[in-house]
């Protein structure tokens, strides 16, 4: 008989697959999730679902979960009992105390596991050599916007896109990579909002918009500080708001002069005015919302490309007020609270900052442990430290940086000159074949805990079924080791109990309990039990030293790579809207893997009739660091000389052609500009 699909009964929890943070019911019929619809009461979503949230959930019960921990033994894995795994880990990791280990956490893992993983590092392992893959997207937001505002977060909430009376939408595709987000700027749309959509290729959103830039990838400083002088050579700006809340003004608008339209069309390749254009609709329609995503971040110059739209924001006083802001779309479910909880090398939970004196105090007290003081390093820098032998020992949880991270070869070489690699996760992902230890961490649908969606709401994930197999939430199995490894402090009762210390040793979120947060989520800062949370950051002032924001004045640079004889074409990367990161989930799930099974490369016409491809062709691409073999996709969304791939799948693996030259400031690597040549394969 055919297995009914039928739910016995439903949990309500949130969606894993991007940091909108939709609302779900999983239906659970005996130990198996069979359905999923979206919470029409959630102020979030209200009943919407993309693809990946409403069918993406058989990976769940997928037959290739890791069900018992591994050890590798002569190049094999040998399934082993808990208790060995966990006696052979804290034995080894005891052999590399301080900067010896790294250990890097998972934006896709709730805020309770990341807090453990963040304690860990630190009480345990003495050491700041922590991070999280928001290194590999919105490091730049991080520091950029904590720079100018005094904070690294979306300033406002999803629910206001909708009523917003003008929105410039840069660098982010928000239909394919944030779907139900995407739906809430095409009904601003229709409620009569002005759309302004700046992006290298024109992207679904441009058919909603009423401009569209499609500037040169890698040129936004220009297009942006391009605008801004079109803005202040118009005194379109808001001078009583800048002198009220602002200081550096007349620095920032001497850094203007140099753009001057033809300079910046001749750089970004749009039309001047079109620029110009835009500039006025910005600024005249009020208030105005920017929402951006990886297109602004992804580059060597990803902090600048931030600063110069803080700038914009600043310089028309769109900030501190309902439907404007800056919103940096986070893409990853938990991306935000992985560093909310401290998984980053300079900044403990609550981005309370390591060079703070009473910080380190703060910690050493609550944890009753001596804390190492120097700041950690980042992803990049551990890569280099691997490779160097300065750190001999990993701890990677819930990532997959082999697939995920530019220049596969480089990754692979560090990982292979670890002495020790411990890899965490629910299936065997390229990083986790090459561990010594795997250790089987159970989804958010076996789990109790809270993520942070893209606004900054910490919602509740509930718990559905039991764990598969032997596998085990993520912060007890890091308890687990930490105990084993002698510690104290870990002897928490569950997840509410890791949250408990979260808010007891961070102001940010001190007023938020399970209890409080069971039908809607809050959103941070929340500083007492009695405070609603905040849904408009910076409405009173900014949370800079002074209270004000500060301008930053900026030079255009060009990215790291640029098209050349021997690499003519400029490569960019994204996603697809049916897949998530590097597919380990939702390449387990049949339909979607149907629906869009491998990584294409997207070519324009006269690019392909040029180089004499044809739709479905299998072609070599080419970059200074290796080549792939992915077949052609012949379209209108790429301009000449631009072509696009997704880096879903470990077996095209994109990532062994893009660049990981770093971003000097969140050394965010640069996976939106590589220089490639297009080949044809010839018999
Ligand atoms: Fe999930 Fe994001 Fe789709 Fe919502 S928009 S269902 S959070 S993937």
């Amino acid at each position: 008989p055919k297995e009914t699909k039928k739910p016995a009964r439903e949990v309500k929890t949130v969606c894993p697959y991007c940091g909108v943070g939709c609302n779900i019911y999983l239906g659970v019929r005996g130990d198996k999730i069979v359905s999923a619809r979206g919470d029409t009461d959630n102020s979030v979503n209200k009943g919407n679902l993309c693809v990946k949230g409403r069918f993406g959930y058989s990976f769940i019960n997928h037959p290739d979960r890791l069900k018992k921990p591994l050890i590798k033994r002569n190049d094999e894995f040998i399934e082993v009992e808990w208790e060995e795994a966990l006696d052979y880990v804290a034995q080894k990791l005891s052999g590399y105390k301080g900067d010896e280990f790294a250990s890097i956490s998972s934006a896709r893992c709730p805020n309770e596991d990341n807090y453990a993983v963040q304690k860990f590092t630190r009480a345990v392992m003495g050491t700041n050599n922590v991070d999280n893959c928001a290194r590999s997207c919105h490091a730049p937001s991080v520091a950029g916007l904590a720079k100018i505002f005094g904070s690294g977060a979306m300033s406002n909430s999803i629910d206001e896109i909708k009523d917003a009376s003008c929105l410039f939408v840069i660098g982010t595709n928000p239909t394919a990579s944030y779907p139900v987000l995407g739906l809430r700027i095409i009904e601003a749309v229709k409620n009569g909002a002005k759309l302004i959509v700046a992006d290298p290729r024109n992207i679904n959103l441009c058919k909603h918009a009423d401009i569209v830039m499609n500037q040169t990838p890698g040129t936004d400083v220009a297009l942006i500080m391009g605008m801004m002088k079109v803005i202040v050579d118009e005194e379109l700006h808001d001078q009583a708001y800048i002198d009220d809340r602002s200081e550096g003004f007349e620095e920032f608008k001497e850094s203007l002069q140099s753009y001057d339209i033809e300079t910046v069309e001749s750089i970004t390749g749009v039309d001047g005015e079109l620029i110009k254009e835009a500039a006025r609709t910005y600024a005249s329609i009020k208030p105005a919302s920017i929402l951006y995503s990886l297109g602004i971040t992804e580059h060597t110059h990803g902090t600048e490309n931030v600063f110069a739209l803080g700038d914009l924001a600043l310089l028309t006083g769109n900030m501190g007020k309902p439907f404007g802001g800056v919103n940096p779309i986070r893409g990853q479910n938990n991306v935000q609270g992985a560093c909310d909880m401290g998984c980053l090398p300079d900044t403990f939970p609550g981005y309370q900052k390591l060079d703070d004196p009473n910080t380190i105090e703060r910690f050493e007290t609550a944890w009753n442990v001596d804390l190492n003081r120097s700041k950690g390093i980042t992803f990049p820098e551990m890569v280099m430290a691997a490779k160097n032998g300065d750190i001999k020992a990993m701890y990677i949880v819930g990532e997959n940086p082999v697939t995920s991270e530019p220049d596969t070869e480089n990754i692979k070489d560090a990982m292979n000159s670890l002495d020790f690699l411990v890899v965490q996760d629910i299936f065997m992902s390229e990083t986790a074949q090459m561990a010594d230890v795997v250790l089987p961490g159970c989804s958010y649908a076996e789990k109790d805990g809270t993520f942070a969606n893209s606004e900054r709401r910490i919602q509740r994930v509930r718990k559905a079924i039991n764990p598969v197999g032997e596998s085990k939430p993520d912060w007890l199995i890091t308890s687990l080791i930490a105990k084993k490894m002698g510690a104290k402090g870990f002897d928490f009762k569950d997840a509410s109990d890791v949250y408990d210390e979260v808010a007891k040793v961070s102001p940010t979120f001190a007023g938020i309990n399970y209890g409080r947060i069971e039908d809607e989520g809050i959103q941070w800062p929340c500083h007492n039990e009695e405070h609603d949370g905040t849904p408009i950051l910076h409405t009173e002032e900014f949370k800079t030293e002074t209270g004000r924001a500060k301008f930053i004045p900026l030079t255009y640079r060009p990215s790291a790579e640029l098209p050349d004889e021997t690499y003519p074409l400029i490569l960019t990367t994204g996603r697809s809207i049916y897949h998530y990161q590097t597919s380990t989930m939702t390449g387990a799930v049949e339909g979607l893997k149907k629906l869009y099974g491998e990584d294409y490369i997207d070519i324009s016409r006269e690019d392909a009739s040029k180089l004499g491809v044809v739709a479905d062709e299998t072609v070599k691409v080419i970059s200074r660091r290796g080549e792939i073999k992915p077949k052609v996709r012949i379209t209108d969304r790429c301009r000449k000389g631009v072509v696009f791939m997704t880096f879903h799948f470990g077996e095209s693996a994109t990532n062994v052609i893009t660049n990981s030259a770093c971003d000097p400031i969140s050394k965010t690597p640069e996976f939106k500009v590589c220089a490639v040549r297009v080949e044809k394969i010839l018999d």
